[in-house]
């Protein structure tokens, strides 16, 4: 199944005016839209609820807010972007401000003259506007005064995250992480929203046929990810392996950035799905800065996550401005990333596992005839032994690491690993998942 541009390009552009935040009626708009293409179950989480460190916020809503001159024109108006005003901006009327004293709560970029910068201040009271800085040039008298209004609230609601459940074969779960909390910018982050949704939609109509459950969410940025976790607490601890989908809809070239782990082997898989396509990726190890992989990989959890980007957050120029937009991101580079994803989860979907049924130390070789049914002492043209190949799998074969893995691990060819792990299965020694 490959999805239409035109699918994914009106799905773009219907959410892009939406202005989201954290928590409010954007987000759950957003949601709704999504519940179109794909059987998303919303989760409210109410306001005041502690979740771990962290207690979920007030919502937020905002219905108006401008700046006027002295005359009364508008020459700020939140109508007109809503990038103007900084996200969880509390109420304001000031009926007559200096510009000397209003650029305390005015953001712009220098650098970017043209741009409005994203700026948020969810965790301490405050307000602010974000204009370019040619609009300050050329809007902006040192001699004028401003009236200055903004007509936002905050109240007991809740925050509200957007879940899909796959059940494969297997109980292990993948997770699949993506958020919705940046209201009108493409790349960061709607990208990441539409690939997910789209991504879901694939896996669901391939369900028959999966290996892994998958476990597929849509939380605000840091805080969605902090109460996914606490009100699923024991599922996210039983999870080893994810992505964080994001900032995969620009022109420029292919990046992933690695899990916490920098061994783990889905870093592997993501090299091998770049080869696969045929495109040229930076690599970029794990930092701490960035999105919620840092929730999942904390040491509660310890998920290794990989996110594949296309024109990765911090790295390009528009990052959180309002050039960040539609004529940044296209349908068809999100098309590409879906189905740079798409690969990636089938190579994932390959991944074979085998658990030991005694987990006590090694199984006595010779109790249980292994290196006699097995035949001769030495593969050929090899100096491995037989008794060693079966003391690595009996080491590594835990249910978690995956063949392919241990034949990275050891040098020891797959095919080889395969044979072996199904003989010890035949002996009732291995359980393949
Ligand atoms: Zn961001």
């Amino acid at each position: 199944m490959t999805e239409s541009i035109s699918a994914i390009d009106k799905l773009l552009k219907s959410l892009f005016p939406i202005n989201r935040s954290i928590t409010g009626p954007g987000n759950r708009a957003t949601l709704k839209r999504l519940k179109e293409i794909i059987p998303i179950d919303v989760i409210e989480v109410p306001s005041g609820t502690k979740v771990f460190d962290w207690v979920v916020p007030q919502e937020w809503e905002i219905r108006e807010a401008w700046i006027k001159d002295s005359k009364g024109n508008k020459v700020i108006d939140f109508e007109d972007s809503n990038l103007h005003v900084v996200s969880y901006s509390k109420a304001v009327h000031i009926k007559s401000i200096k510009l000397t004293e209003l650029l305390n709560n005015l953001h712009f970029k220098k650098d970017l003259p043209s741009a409005i910068p994203y700026r948020t201040s969810y965790y301490h009271s405050n307000w602010g506007f974000c204009i370019s800085y040619n609009q300050l040039k050329e809007r902006f008298d040192e001699d004028e005064t401003y009236e200055v209004y903004i007509d936002s609230s905050f109240s007991d609601g809740s925050l509200s995250i957007g879940e899909v459940l796959i059940n494969g074969r297997l109980k292990k779960e993948v997770l699949i992480s993506t958020y919705f909390c940046h209201p009108s910018m493409a790349n960061d982050n709607l990208s990441g929203v539409i690939v997910t949704t789209f991504l879901t939609k694939y896996l669901l109509s391939i369900k028959e046929s999966l290996n892994f459950s998958y476990r597929i969410i849509f939380v605000p940025e840091t805080i969605g990810a902090i109460t996914y976790c606490a009100i699923n607490e024991n599922i996210m601890k039983r999870i080893n392996n994810g992505v964080v989908i994001t900032n995969c809809g620009g022109p420029g070239d292919f990046s992933y950035k690695k899990s916490f782990d920098e061994n783990n082997y889905l870093n592997q898989l993501v090299e091998d799905t770049f080869k696969q396509k045929g495109f040229k990726y930076k690599t970029y190890p794990f930092h701490i800065s960035g999105s919620d992989e840092r929730q999942y990989s904390s040491q509660g959890f310890g998920i290794n996550t990989v996110s594949i980007c296309k024109d990765k957050y911090y790295e390009f120029d528009f990052y959180h401005t309002s050039l960040d937009d539609l004529s940044f991101v296209k349908a068809g580079n999100l098309k590409t990333s879906l189905e740079v994803y798409k690969t990636f989860i089938s190579n994932l979907e390959e991944l074979i596992f085998y658990d030991l049924k005694i987990k006590n130390c090694e199984v006595m070789l010779s109790k249980h005839n292994l290196l006699d049914d097995i035949g001769g002492s030495f593969l050929p043209k090899s100096d491995i032994s037989k008794r060693e190949i079966l003391q690595w799998l009996l080491l590594y074969s835990d249910g978690k690491t995956s063949l392919q893995e241990i034949s990275s691990k050891t040098d020891i060819d797959f095919k080889i690993l395969y044979d072996y792990s199904e003989f010890l299965k035949e002996k009732g020694i291995f359980v393949r998942l």
